[in-house]
């Protein structure tokens, strides 16, 4: 619970504060005197009254109150001091730097456990332990460095691991990050990465709270608080970047559907970061990149001019924007002749704009002039230039920060002379710019950037599913595989096509059921869960005899218990399926079928409940698309009518949350329906909350 005292306190303790700064106690205190903390500042040590120029208390006891308190002392002394603290002092905000704690050993988990308590108990907040502290303008608590240049227009940045946190402003600060607040969360005993977006979330001020977030997570713990608080975020303006490492687990899971063994909880993670608009990056410079594009603004398009002085970078940059998807529009006409006119012969304004390596400061505002206000076909500029070490290139990069500053198409610097024009970049970053020193990973993150959709609103209910029905049919049913028959009562109750299906347990029913189906048909037994396996489908059966003969021989198959019977159906085979992802909730998974599942992997996912844009999205973003809108004169698929389909198992999920694994696979699909030829549904009581 992340508090005032936390954010902006009037006094603030260290506890174990040191004269050593190879030591953490040492080095935060350093960073606060450093950081012209205003308010009042003490350590507690018990063997000195001073500490690098601070009162230092013996014993807490005598110490006045006081707001914040940062320990770096052995994990065995936190529970009581912070229980001192927070009774007799009135601290209500703790940031534990210490390890030593659940990371560490089962005693330690024990320690942190009554940290917590003391903590709720007294309605706290406690940042860590095993943190590398918290630093806004107000305050730099954390006992790393490089400590950030923090200001009102920086990222906020919250961090699982300490490391990573110094590792990832090793990376934006030389790019000209600025940080607004910055929280490593370490063991996230009280507060989580989630916990402060919710208070980012809550206390959000209009033109006044900073826009760009940046997360590193390694667990999502509260998911359901992660998505809430990050798409309101978003909605009300912000750009959230996130790193969430480590995928895990989902190797190690038994999977009894395809749909099981494809779902992986980092699909779940890419399925979360989609419907609340976060950016998903991989990598600290990725992370780095994506941030400072973010401080740009928004262009309105993706037509993009490449001023350049150089050629090589802007092919490298002209290919990655088109694979991107951005356009370079061709400028032309007379304005563009006029614009020719000012710069040297042999330059070229066509888009690329190359105006030579001689070209001046001049030309550059010309250029950039003219993409600003007569090429309306622009909708943003980047310029890419270097120096060659023959002569200083302030000029230039003074007018690029001039009219950063003052146009409104947004102008992206790609600086790649790191080296050579050292100087001329620090003063350009000096004036609170930022830059990108590669065109490449540039036009990357601007592609994600671009590419990344804005939250997902909560869908309208279609009304397609028999309620009080299909609830009835549930509660009938015992955990487990349902009966095919109850399968097929159920998509019938959703309003999901199928196959028609008769069951025969005799080989006179059997006869029956070929009777009402026609021929060609197929035979598949019940019972096994993975027929085909067990040699339990038999396609294209079209005599009445060797019905007869297969269903005496299928019947001998281990654990079949009846014969279904089915007309033989012909289609594009695709797939769609729910896993239920633990705290994530149920995912939604579709793509190509039947063999194609495995070699192709061409799944796309999202997390329940989906609106029609969702399922709509599922399925342009699935490789196999080209096939859905048909190819080579082929009819392809009813788009809308899959769409249809994806949007009434969530709607299904909706009303039977207990289902915990389903499998339409195949979904025979040609371009008027689609249907299931077989479907498998598994629901789970415990274990599922409900
Ligand atoms: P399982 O997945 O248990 O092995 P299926 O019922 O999916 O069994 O059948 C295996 C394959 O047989 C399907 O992927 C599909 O290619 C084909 N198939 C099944 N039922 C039909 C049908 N009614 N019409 C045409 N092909 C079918
Ligand atoms: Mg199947």
């Amino acid at each position: 619970m992340i508090n005032q005292q936390l954010i902006n306190p009037t006094s603030i303790v260290v506890i174990g504060g040191s004269d050593d700064l190879s030591k953490p106690g040492g080095k935060v205190l350093k960073n606060i005197v450093d950081g012209n903390f205003k308010g009042e500042l003490f350590v507690i040590n018990p063997k000195s009254d001073q500490v690098q120029g601070i009162k230092s208390y013996r014993n807490p006891e005598d110490m006045p109150d006081v707001d914040l308190a940062i320990l770096a002392i052995a994990a065995k002394y936190c529970p009581n001091t912070v229980d001192l603290l927070a009774r007799n002092k009135k601290t209500r905000a703790f940031i534990i730097l210490s390890a030593g704690f659940s990371e560490e050993s089962e005693a330690g988990a024990i320690l942190e456990k009554q940290i917590v308590e003391i903590i709720n108990d007294t309605e706290s907040c406690l940042i860590g332990p095993n943190c590398v502290g918290f630093l806004n303008r107000n305050y730099n608590g954390v006992f790393t460095e490089p400590i950030p240049v923090v200001d009102e227009q920086g990222v906020d940045f919250v961090s699982g691991s300490g490391a990573t946190a110094v590792f990832i402003m090793e990376s934006g600060i030389p790019k000209g990050l600025t940080f607004s607040s910055v929280y490593s969360v370490g063991n996230s005993a009280q507060t989580g990465v989630e916990d402060v977006l919710k208070y980012m979330d809550e206390t959000y001020v209009a033109e006044k709270s900073p826009k760009v977030k940046l997360l590193y997570i390694e667990s999502i713990r509260k998911p359901e608080l992660l998505l809430k608080h990050a798409s309101s975020l978003v909605r009300k303006g912000c750009r959230i970047a996130a790193i969430k490492a480590g995928t895990s687990e989902a190797g190690s899971r038994a999977a009894a559907s395809h749909t099981g063994a494809l779902a992986s909880s980092d699909m779940a993670v890419d399925a979360l970061f989609r419907k609340a608009g976060i950016i998903r990056c991989y990598g600290r410079e990725e992370l780095a990149t994506v941030a400072s594009i973010l401080r740009f603004p928004f262009p309105k398009g993706g037509n993009i001019a490449i001023i350049t002085h150089a050629g090589g970078p802007a092919v490298m940059l002209t290919d990655i924007l088109s694979e991107g998807g951005f356009n370079l529009p061709l400028i032309e006409g007379y304005v563009a002749e006029d614009l020719l006119a000012k710069l040297f012969p042999g330059s070229s304004v066509n888009n690329p704009i190359d105006f030579l390596a001689t070209g001046t400061a001049e030309q550059l505002g010309a250029i950039i002039d003219a993409c600003e206000n007569d090429f309306d076909q622009i909708d943003a500029m980047v310029v890419i230039f270097g120096s060659p070490g023959l002569f200083p290139v302030y000029d230039v990069y003074d007018l690029l920060d001039e009219k950063i500053k003052t146009c409104k198409k947004p102008i992206y610097p790609v600086l790649p002379s790191v080296i050579t024009a050292r100087n001329e970049i620090d003063s350009f970053l000096e004036k609170k710019n930022v830059f990108f020193h590669d065109e490449v990973l540039f036009g990357k993150a601007f592609s994600k950037v671009m590419q990344n959709k804005p939250p997902a609103d909560l869908p309208d209910i279609i009304n397609a599913i028999n309620r009080v029905e299909v609830r009835k049919l549930v509660a009938e049913a015992e955990d487990g595989f349902l009966e095919p028959e109850a399968v097929s009562r159920m998509l019938d109750l959703s309003g999901i096509p199928r196959v028609q299906e008769e069951v025969a347990t005799t080989i006179d029913e059997a006869v029956e059921c070929a009777g009402k189906i026609g021929f060609p048909l197929v035979m598949k037994v019940v019972g096994p869960v993975h027929k085909s396996d067990v040699g339990g489908v038999e396609l294209n059966v079209s005599r009445m005899d060797k019905v007869k003969e297969l269903f005496t021989q299928m019947m001998k198959i281990k654990n079949c218990n009846a014969i279904l019977f089915q007309p033989m159906a012909s289609g594009m085979e695709f797939f769609a399926g729910i896993k239920k992802e633990g705290d994530f909730g149920h995912m939604l998974l579709c793509g190509l079928g039947g063999i194609y599942i495995e070699v192709l992997k061409d799944v796309s996912s999202a997390l329940l409940p989906i609106n029609e844009n969702e399922a709509h999205n599922m399925i342009k973003t699935l490789k196999s698309y080209a096939l859905i809108k048909g190819v080579r004169g082929g009819k392809g698929v009813d788009e809308v009518v899959f769409a249809g389909i994806l949007l009434k198992l969530s709607e299904l999920i909706r009303e039977v949350p207990e289902i915990v694994e389903m499998d339409l696979n195949p979904l025979l699909a040609n371009e008027k329906e689609i249907f299931a030829v077989d479907a498998r549904v598994r629901i789970e009581r415990i274990n599922n909350g409900i």
